[in-house]
């Protein structure tokens, strides 16, 4: 399938106007305007807010692929929530588990929890772990759907609801962008649908056992996640532009749906 762009407009520019037409279109309407578009692949952590969109996916029947990174560190929590939530919708999600070859060879490096040590060694772990999982998980895709909102920290503040992805070259739709919390915790009590119970244990934010902790009161949603490091802007590496990361120069744009050829070999990012 081929992204339907109109004549004339490039991708930056199509991002740009999706993300005006999707601000006026509520969440069932946002996500089959993204699958509207090409080959859309939403990536759900099982969060709250990904519970949300996938419960309009499976509730819609929205032809998006559902697909998850199941890291081999995450909580029981998680993985059973994977299984529930598949049941309930009568869907599919697509693990997409690290290769263990490479976990081999970090365990070798850096040791298995190696990740406490420094931020090198934890982007490590998160580049084997989830960034080239992540990969395979977009082979092919056009549309990238998330759950990232603006008030789950300030580094997502300025959160769009579409945007260019020029290091997957592909178009990035975060149809909750504009969502609070309460509205979330709201909807999905209103739609009983199932959550991670370690929310409800001081949990907002769940990724990898190791390195999630629960918040104490007051503090940011995502100030559990690799709680030791004192970078306010640190993130899982998924959704920060690899060559802004790095400062090197912007990747070649290649035809939407194929990788960007890029001079720039893919190595780990802020996490
Ligand atoms: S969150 Fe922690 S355990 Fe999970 S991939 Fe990143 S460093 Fe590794």
């Amino acid at each position: 399938m081929t992204l339907q762009t109109p004549a004339g407009l490039g991708h930056p520019e199509m991002a740009a106007t999706l993300d005006t037409q999707l601000e006026n279109l509520d969440l069932a309407g946002r996500l089959a305007l993204a699958a509207e578009l090409g080959r859309a692949v939403f990536t759900t952590s099982l969060g709250i807010e990904d519970q949300v969109i996938t419960a309009a996916i499976g509730t819609h029947r929205l032809p998006i692929t559902v697909a998850t990174l199941e890291t081999g560190r995450l909580f029981k929590e998680t993985v059973d929530l994977i299984a529930e939530t598949e049941e309930r919708y009568g869907m599919a999600i697509q693990r997409f588990l690290p290769e263990q070859d490479d976990i081999d060879a970090y365990a070798a490096k850096y040791g298995l929890n190696g990740f406490y040590d420094s931020v090198e060694a934890r982007h490590a772990c998160c580049h084997v772990r989830k960034l080239k999982p992540l990969g395979r998980a977009l082979a092919g895709a056009e549309i990238w759907i998330t759950g990232l909102r603006r008030g789950q920290s300030g580094n997502r503040a300025t959160t769009p609801f579409a945007d260019y992805d020029s290091e997957r070259n592909l178009i990035k739709i975060n149809p909750l962008a504009d969502w609070d919390i309460e509205a979330i915790r709201a909807h999905v009590a209103a739609e009983s649908i199932p959550v991670n119970p370690m929310h409800a244990r001081g949990y907002p934010s769940i990724g990898c056992e190791p390195c999630t902790r629960a918040i104490k009161a007051g503090e940011p949603e995502r100030a559990g996640r690799w709680w030791w490091e004192n970078d306010e802007t640190r993130e899982c590496g998924l959704h920060v532009a690899e060559n802004a990361v790095r400062g090197e120069g912007e990747p070649v744009v290649a035809p939407m749906g194929q990788p960007a050829a890029s001079p720039i070999p893919q190595v780990s990012v802020v996490l």
